[in-house]
């Protein structure tokens, strides 16, 4: 058994046995969470909601739903009881369920959120001075398997549904007690939970129209209403579904570029071989820039002696020439079994300031949450890591 193992077996083993509390009736109807305005507007006229009246009460029950954070119907007062009564016969306020909660030394929490059939996947939240950044999962698992990153060793892989992507927003700011009391501003710019990265599990462009749905709901003013500007998107690397992000959600962008030969982004993140350095930055820089201020972030997992020499550097600054760009430096994040080194600090310096004097922002990423496996890059749920280990465990038996 490798030594790695070790650690996934100190993990409860209950995750596997929690039954799911919801009963099958209860799931059969429709959430109501994860609609588009037009989806919800389509379910109240089946509902019976009169064609004259539904625009308002779409408006209604959007705002009770996400300016307030209301689950229960008998709480929208400005409906009528006789509405009320019927929308609770129809549908759900449902929202997936966290199983588990991890807080780390650093303020980091760790969310593992159980899906409908039992995936599960995790949602990270990060304080900072000034903000408060979710990350969030858009796949369980991901189909591809960048060599570095253990959310691409996991095997089970399924799409998230819009409420599930927008569900994860709406846990953590109930974790955060962050709906806001009638009559206070939802878009104070001092709240805890004050920008989004989609850079949990999964690939968001695999995923795209219900990434879009969700961010949708997240930006809608009349809601969540978190601006464009405080989402970001980040891809491996699916050329043909790039320009949909600018033009159909608006949010910024984040590459996982990591390498600067082909050779070496063959090895790292796969999708090269499909879509290779030279086509991902010709759709990089045909991106459709919203404002001249909206740089395209490009991350760079720093490995040592596989993409962090000078040279690197050097041919970083050169290929991305003309793109308005800020590299993001990654201390590469260890999980176990991991087959790469983090490079040195001394190492992730030098190279940080050829970047910064060919003129480009190029801040370190300082790792969070690492005591609970929640810097990017170590996400992988848990039961996935105990079934592993139970596996491991019975091919040990038969050995
Ligand atoms: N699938 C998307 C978004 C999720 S990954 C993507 O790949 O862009 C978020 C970021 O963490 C990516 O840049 C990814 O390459 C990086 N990452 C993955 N594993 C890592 C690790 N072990 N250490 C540091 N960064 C890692
Ligand atoms: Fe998937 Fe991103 Fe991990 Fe690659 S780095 S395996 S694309 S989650």
């Amino acid at each position: 058994m490798p030594a790695f193992e070790t650690p996934a077996l100190q993990t409860p083993i209950t995750q596997d046995v929690l039954t799911l509390p919801r009963r099958a009736a209860e799931a059969a109807r429709p959430n109501l969470v994860g609609l588009t305005r037009d989806g919800m507007r389509a379910a109240l006229l089946d509902a019976g909601v009169p064609e004259k009246q539904v625009n308002m009460r779409v408006g209604q029950v959007w705002a009770w739903i996400y300016e307030r954070g209301v689950r229960d119907f008998a709480q929208m007062t400005n409906l009528s009881k006789s509405l009320r009564a019927d929308l609770d016969g129809r549908f759900e306020i449902r929202l997936p369920e966290i199983v588990r909660k991890d807080v780390s030394g650093d303020g980091t929490r760790k969310y593992l959120v159980r899906i409908a059939g039992g995936h599960e996947v995790e949602t990270v939240y990060i304080p900072e001075e000034g903000r408060g950044t979710l990350c969030i999962s858009s796949q369980v698992g991901c189909t591809l398997t960048c060599s570095f990153c253990h959310t691409g060793t996991q095997r089970l892989v399924r799409n998230l549904t819009a409420d599930e992507i927008v569900g994860q927003v709406m846990q953590a700011r109930d974790d955060l007690g962050e709906w806001p009391a009638p009559g206070r501003n939802p878009k104070d710019e001092t709240r805890l939970l004050s920008n989004i990265v989609l850079m949990g599990m999964g690939e968001p462009l695999y995923n795209f129209d219900n990434v879009r749905d969700a961010m949708k709901i997240v930006m809608d003013p009349e809601g969540i209403s978190l601006s464009r500007r405080r989402i970001t998107l980040s891809t491996s690397g699916v050329v043909p579904e790039i320009a949909r992000c600018a033009e159909e959600i608006g949010c910024l962008l984040a590459v996982s570029f990591h390498a600067t030969t082909d050779d070496v982004r063959d090895r790292l993140v796969p999708i090269n071989r499909r879509w290779n350095i030279d086509a991902l930055l010709g759709a990089l820089r045909a991106y459709p820039k919203l404002s001249n201020s909206e740089r395209i972030t490009f991350e760079y997992v720093m490995l040592r002696d596989v993409n962090d020499s000078d040279d690197d550097a050097r041919r970083l600054v050169k290929l991305i020439e003309g793109i308005p760009a800020k590299i993001n430096l990654i201390p590469f994040n260890e999980w176990p079994g991991a087959p790469y080194e983090r490079s040195s600090n001394n190492r992730i310096r030098a190279f940080a300031d050829i970047v910064y004097k060919a003129g480009y922002a190029s801040p370190i990423r300082t790792p969070r949450g690492e005591d609970i496996m929640a810097a990017c890059g170590q996400l992988k749920s848990d039961t996935e890591r105990v079934r592993k280990s139970r596996r491991e465990i019975e091919a040990e038996a038969r050995a």
